[in-house]
């Protein structure tokens, strides 16, 4: 039997009492490790986060604080190649694939290091300007925040163990809130070990990072007023989540990043034999393939005026037919596993689902695995789907509403009609109910503004690919941590990052009426 992953909460490693769930490698078959909580006491661990990790973390400003970071990161670095290790092994991910999430929560929490540096020797932040309350301008008002005294608890999603844990611990840390990250339990390993070395560093407060792997049960019961709650993952845990007593009850605030049916769009006015298509057609093969597709942010429906539906789907072909996959251990693999049999018959379910009502246009299954043994490895090829035609765009439904976490994707062919020549495709862009992000390509900045405008209501991030930035752009569903993550409606509604934005979150914003000389005591030279 594999070794049960210790617990870090208050104070003490400790291992739940249970026989533990196992975790396996995706591509092998073998098991790893095993995850418990079973009889961790959550109350003292949740007390001694909130009293320890609280005070200390208060007591220090965010130059300071933005210094844990940055040790953090240096601790993190100097253990890159075990996390790699456990990437291959646990999440079955290429190295590329791996780096998303490894060096893409290093880079996160770096950044909200160097952020943190410039907010300078303060311990609360002002919020907008004085307003008068009143004609003589003595007597004001002053908005403040001011790290909130609760605990941040994190529940995360399986696929982001690193970059899911750091783009939230940053700016948690940062604003002065102690950290309980309680990871999905199919890749809990790569978050318990990255805990355990900066833990183990000491470069942390006593409490300010603690780490509860296994079951969930008991953690929301725990949450008092001032505490705040992190999610990722599917809806229907988020309903739960948003619903349950204690955060009903207590106020307790929450944030929601949910599954995201995104789109990338493809302007009229760039032809099959333009860069603006090209780089489409590049965009929607590399979402569809990163990280085998199990990335909120991926490309689920590209859409494509009516007569560049072939073309495209042709351009998307040619670049998923390359793609090897399988054993992420052969340099020669350029797409890994799903991260379990779960997921994969999710994934195989979800694309039946969806083919009911789409043509196939690339099948995965025409993709001989590479060093692995399709009967035990979670590994499939890319999938590209297609709605026929400007009618079957309207007509599909499933479309629009399912979201295969997966390397799937639907080819949605647009109208594209006289002077309002994307009134349809961004009525079924709309269709997605809300999302984390759209990417829009095209060569006419003007029209590239005007349709990104229209997105932005409904979702997080519009990401604009034209010629001039081909080499420059960051990537449709790569997170920045400099802009926003999260989404309206479906997406949960959250927000994340956003440079220092995130920062609001884990404060509490009130409003000081006052003399505008005790105002003024308020301001960093104050
Ligand atoms: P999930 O099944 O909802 O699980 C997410 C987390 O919630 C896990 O840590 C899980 O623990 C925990 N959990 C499950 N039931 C719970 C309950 N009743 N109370 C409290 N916690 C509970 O999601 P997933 O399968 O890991 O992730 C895939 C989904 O996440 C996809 O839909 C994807 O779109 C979404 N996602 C969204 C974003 C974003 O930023 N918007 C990022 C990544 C993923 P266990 O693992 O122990 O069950």
């Amino acid at each position: 039997m594999t070794s049960l992953l210790s617990n870090f909460v208050a104070g003490r490693w400790q291992t739940g009492s249970g026989a533990g769930t196992p975790l396996f490698d995706p591509v092998l078959g073998t098991e790893l490790a095993r995850v418990d909580a079973t009889d961790l006491n959550l109350q003292a661990a949740f007390a001694y986060a909130r009293e320890q990790g609280g005070s200390a973390l208060r007591t220090l400003s965010y130059r300071e604080r933005a210094a844990l970071l940055a040790a953090a990161g240096k601790v993190l670095q100097a253990n890159r190649d075990a996390y790699y290790n456990i990437a291959t092994a646990n999440s079955g991910t290429v190295k590329n694939d791996s780096a998303v999430d490894i060096d893409g929560g290093i880079y996160t929490l770096g950044t909200y290091a160097k952020m943190g540096e410039t907010l300078g020797d303060r311990r609360h932040l002002l919020d907008g300007e004085m307003a008068r309350l009143a004609k003589d301008p003595l007597f004001q008002s002053q908005h403040v925040l001011v790290p909130t005294r609760g605990v941040a608890l994190f529940i995360n999603a399986f696929n982001f163990p690193s970059w899911g844990l750091w783009e939230k611990a940053a700016p948690a840390l940062l604003s002065g809130v102690p950290v309980i990250i309680k990871p999905a339990t199919a890749t809990a390993w790569l978050t318990q070990r990255m805990v355990q070395d900066v833990v183990d560093a000491g470069v942390l407060p006593a409490g300010a990072l603690s780490v509860i792997c296994g079951s969930s049960a008991g953690l929301l019961d725990q949450l008092q007023p001032f505490d705040v709650v992190s999610f990722t993952g599917s809806a229907d845990t988020a309903k739960v989540i948003r619903s349950h007593p204690a955060i009903v009850q207590r106020s307790v605030r929450v944030n929601i990043e949910a599954d995201s049916l995104n789109s990338a769009l493809l302007l009229p006015g760039d032809g099959a034999d333009s860069a603006a298509f090209d780089l489409f057609c590049k965009e929607v093969a590399r979402e569809m393939t990163v990280k085998s597709g199990q990335k909120c942010t991926a490309i689920r429906r590209a859409f494509v005026p009516e007569a560049l539906y072939a073309a495209a789907a042709d351009g998307i072909r040619a670049r998923l037919a390359k793609t090897t996959v399988g054993n992420p251990r052969n340099d020669t693999v350029r797409m890994g596993a799903l991260v379990s049999r779960t997921q994969l018959h999710a994934v195989r379910e979800g694309l039946a689902y969806l083919q009911a009502q789409a043509e196939t246009l690339h099948d995965g299954a025409t993709h001989a695995l590479v060093d692995a043994d399709s009967a035990v490895a979670c590994c499939v090829g890319p999938t590209l789907l297609g709605a026929r035609d400007a009618a079957g765009s309207d007509a599909a439904d499933r479309i629009h509403d399912i979201e295969v976490f997966g390397p799937v994707a639907t080819l949605v062919p647009y109208r594209p009609e006289g002077a309002h020549e994307l009134s349809h495709a961004l009525a079924l862009v709309r269709r997605g109910q809300g999302s984390l992000v759209a990417s829009v390509y095209g060569s006419d900045a003007a029209a590239i503004a005007r349709t990104a405008i229209e997105l932005a209501d409904s979702h997080g991030r519009v990401h604009a690919v034209s010629p001039d930035v081909a080499a420059l752009h960051t990537g449709h569903g790569n997170v920045m941590p400099q802009s926003l993550h999260g989404g309206p409606g479906r997406a949960g509604g959250g927000e994340e990052l956003g440079g220092v934005f995130a920062l609001k979150f884990y404060h509490r914003r009130a409003a000081i009426q006052a003399s505008t000389t005790v105002l003024a005591s308020l301001s960093p030279a104050g």
